[in-house]
């Protein structure tokens, strides 16, 4: 593996140090299967909890169906049905699962909240290690930290739930060494779980994926159950709690807005009313979508929409900077992680299957080329 390097931080942008929980968000958004038939009609009233038919998602509000709308999904475009708030929260009638006691009541009460990915991550195999992970990637995403911070209790709690369930005999909880603050915290209630131990991470940039961490801990990914601290807390609020999944936390920060923050918002709240409720624009900006070295480029702020996996928006300073001519030095190349030959992906416009679009080769570019939009397969089963 190539050395993992530390990015420079941007002094520029402010985190408030709370979530803010915006509960009553005029719409939601709930992504369809144009392929599929939904038979909602304008005027049809959707019970809060409701499950969308062809979709994974419950509704998080009541109240109407008042339309449909282009969003922007995740590298493609695609239709969300509009359901306008009547704030009353009337759910609709559910079951209860049964008491969670073994493997596949788990796995069953996973199902049967629509934690789909989940699901499959814990089915997959029998696991010797659990990983609960707190760590955000990109300088411009706090979410990761602030679940842990706010919420350490319930994740451990979880943590010792699922590794009871799995019969997995070694649990890690890895944070950044900088986190002094969540360590502390996670630190003072670690005693109560002795099958955990707490590892600092080095500030490097990609030890949030799966491979690279399990490389630096030297342990086996395929015997490794990673979990991210957002997916920790849906598996708190799926299985402790036995609620459906209607919220999700997203951060929206950079150097263009005066603020950055995380925040808790219901699924499929448009972007759009979240910064007309608590950002305030300070400069021109690009918008990304998951962050800016990762992230894609969007063109118009109506389009997004908050759905599962959306983590980081980050609004970044309108650069004045221009496309040069390459100077041939090779830095993108010798930064690869994957070890793909960039400069030469460049020259002769190829993608490459491996890019795992990090954005390392745009972030060392001299010439600031946009590497990754070239070598990146954006969509993996194209040649
Ligand atoms: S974006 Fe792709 S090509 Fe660029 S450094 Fe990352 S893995 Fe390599
Ligand atoms: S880092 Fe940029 S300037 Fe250097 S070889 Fe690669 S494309 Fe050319």
């Amino acid at each position: 593996m190539r050395p993992l390097i530390k990015l420079e931080e941007n002094k520029q942008v402010f985190f408030v140090n709370e979530i803010y929980n915006d509960t009553d968000p005029t719409h939601v958004y709930i992504p369809i299967d144009i392929n599929k038939q939904v038979s909602y009609k304008t005027r049809d009233y959707i019970y809060k909890n409701t499950l969308i038919e062809n979709t994974l998602v419950h509704t998080p509000i009541s109240g109407y169906v008042t339309g449909v709308k282009k969003v922007k999904l995740r590298e493609k475009f695609g239709l969300a049905l509009e359901i306008t708030n009547d704030f009353k929260e009337n759910p609709c009638k559910r079951i209860l699962s049964k008491r969670i006691k073994t493997k596949e009541d788990l796995l069953a009460s996973l199902k049967d909240k629509q934690l789909l990915e989940l699901y499959d991550k814990i089915n997959q195999t029998t696991f010797q290690n659990l990983v609960l992970l707190s760590l955000d990637e990109e300088v411009y995403s706090m979410k990761e930290f602030m679940i842990t911070s706010k919420f350490n209790n319930e994740l451990l709690e979880s943590a010792s739930l699922l590794m009871d369930l799995l019969a997995i005999k070694k649990g890690y909880v890895a944070i950044k060494n900088t986190s002094s603050s969540v360590i502390k915290r996670v630190r003072s209630i670690m005693g109560t779980y002795l099958n955990m131990k707490l590892v600092l991470l080095p500030d490097k940039y990609l030890l949030g994926r799966i491979d690279f961490l399990c490389s630096y801990l030297n342990i086996k990914g395929e015997e490794t159950l990673v979990l991210k601290a957002s997916e920790m807390y849906d598996i708190y609020e799926a299985i402790i709690k036995n609620h459906f999944i209607l919220d999700t936390f997203v951060t929206i920060s950079g150097d263009a807005i005066k603020k950055s923050l995380v925040l808790k918002v219901k699924i499929g709240t448009s972007l759009k009313e979240l910064v007309d409720k608590y950002i305030e624009i300070i400069k021109d900006y690009e918008l990304y979508l998951n962050g800016y070295l990762e992230g894609e480029k969007i063109h118009n702020i109506e389009d997004v929409i908050i759905t599962k996996d959306i983590h980081t928006i980050v609004f970044k300073e309108k650069q004045k900077v221009v496309e040069e001519k390459c100077i041939k030095c090779g830095a993108c190349s010798r930064i690869c992680p994957m070890r793909i030959n960039v400069y030469n992906c460049y020259v002769n416009n190829l993608r490459h299957q491996k890019c795992i679009g990090c954005g390392l080769c745009n972030y060392i570019c001299p010439s600031h080329i946009h590497l990754k939009e070239i070598v990146e397969v954006k969509n993996k089963n194209e040649s």
